[in-house]
């Protein structure tokens, strides 16, 4: 049988991609084949991210802020957002609500296989498992069968782990969402905790280091303990989940073409859509699937081109990484100038690839000029 489109992975990209298929008048009558080797029925990541106004996936919001907060030695500030909302939605409750939707149609079909390989044959892009082969129009693919090579030289990971906790009496705001708390020691590298509070008793408390290798499993519990102890000043508590993770922050080209391969189009962290600097993923994922149905829908290619601001902002990324990486600065001096300096608003529009020209210009007059031309050189 050949599909109309093969999404290769479901998990944030392809599962988003999916409910938009499914969600398109147009779209939503195609062949679909969901490929994975997961089931996803684990709750195995937290998602948090920002946007304005009502986002597709509103209803599965578990909590979100009007109010995120910044700390670090000499500076504490709460910056409420007149426009940006900072949302959070659980893994498990993302994968649940977007097979559930899909199971009612009788034209999509998900398989559990491992995949190989992903090529094309005769003007059609084919999927080969352990199992079988798969031929489809086009193959929207999540794995990472077509990631760049990264090492030390160009990458640094983004690795955590967090934990939500349950006291037994009120003890947080859960209007206020901490972003980062720096008063940690940066001896690794950039160090930072993160704490989101989803009602007086419970919040995700999360330990978070960009560095090139990861820690002994002992040191992210112990830093998590005493940070609970000593600055959330919590003695009881009970650990309600845990999540661990490492995500590329990496100069390495993703990119959403496979050379040579026409059928093959990448998403999510295949297709360079984790933000270099900083690791979030979920809303540009959104920008990216939401892009490729508008084309599939006009009858179009659906890759759609690099424009001229997305080039600026992956050379924004590249530049901000690269400082890090060639440590010229360190991410708690850069974070703690821009906070001290401008609205939230306008470092998350920034952070968010939203921001205006205008803006970008305000972002880069708060930064030390001489580390960041520099890197902005090398990474032109
Ligand atoms: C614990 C954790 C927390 C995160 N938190 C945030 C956050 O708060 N905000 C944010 O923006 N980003 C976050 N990220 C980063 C990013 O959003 C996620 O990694 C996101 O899931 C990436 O989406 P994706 O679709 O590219 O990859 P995935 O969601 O990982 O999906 C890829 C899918 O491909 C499947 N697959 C891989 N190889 C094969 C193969 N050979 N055959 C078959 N199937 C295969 C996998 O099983 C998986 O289901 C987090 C990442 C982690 C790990």
């Amino acid at each position: 049988m050949k599909y109309d489109y093969i999404i290769a992975g479901s998990g944030c990209a392809g599962l988003s991609l999916l409910y938009r298929m499914l969600t398109a008048p147009q779209l939503c009558k195609k062949q679909i084949l969901v490929i994975d080797k997961s089931q996803k029925n684990k709750n195995d990541r937290t998602w948090c991210f920002w946007e304005k106004g009502k986002g597709l996936f509103e209803p599965i919001v578990t909590h979100q802020w009007e109010t995120l907060e910044f700390l670090s030695d000499d500076f504490t500030r709460k910056f409420d957002m007149p426009t940006y909302r900072y949302k959070m939605i659980q893994g498990i409750d993302f994968y649940n609500h977007v097979i559930n939707f899909a199971k009612e149609f009788e034209n999509v079909s998900f398989i559990s296989e491992s995949i190989t390989t992903i090529q094309s044959e005769n003007n059609l892009a084919e999927v080969i498992t352990e199992k079988a082969v798969y031929k489809a129009a086009y193959v929207f693919n999540s794995t990472n069968l077509f990631h760049p090579k990264m090492d030390t030289s160009n990458s640094l990971l983004q690795h955590f782990e967090g934990w939500v906790i349950k006291t037994k009496t009120p003890v947080f705001d859960a209007t206020v969402g901490r972003l980062m708390d720096f008063r940690l020691s940066q001896q690794h590298g950039t160090t930072f905790m993160y704490v989101l509070p989803t009602s007086e008793t419970e919040a995700l408390v999360e330990y978070t280091l960009f560095t090139e290798k990861v820690l002994e499993k002992e040191e992210y519990k112990a830093e998590l303990k005493s940070y609970i102890q000593n600055y959330l000043q919590i003695e009881e508590y009970e650990i309600q989940h845990t999540e661990f993770g490492i995500i590329p922050m990496s100069l390495a080209k993703f990119s959403r073409n496979v050379p040579n391969e026409k059928y093959i189009i990448n998403i999510g962290t295949a297709g360079g859509f984790t933000k270099a600097s900083s690791g979030y993923t979920f809303q540009f994922v959104q920008k990216h699937t939401e892009n490729i149905i508008e084309l599939l829908q006009h009858g179009k290619y659906p890759n759609p081109a690099l424009t001229f601001r997305d080039k600026m902002f992956q050379w924004y990324d590249r530049t901000l990484l690269e400082v890090i990486l060639s440590e010229k600065l360190q991410g708690k001096e850069i974070f703690a100038t821009m906070f001290k300096k401008l609205p939230i608003e306008t470092i998350l529009a920034f952070l968010g690839n939203e921001s205006t020209f205008w803006e970008d210009l305000k972002i880069m007059g708060s930064l030390p000029i001489g580390p960041f031309l520099t890197s902005g050189i090398k990474q032109l």
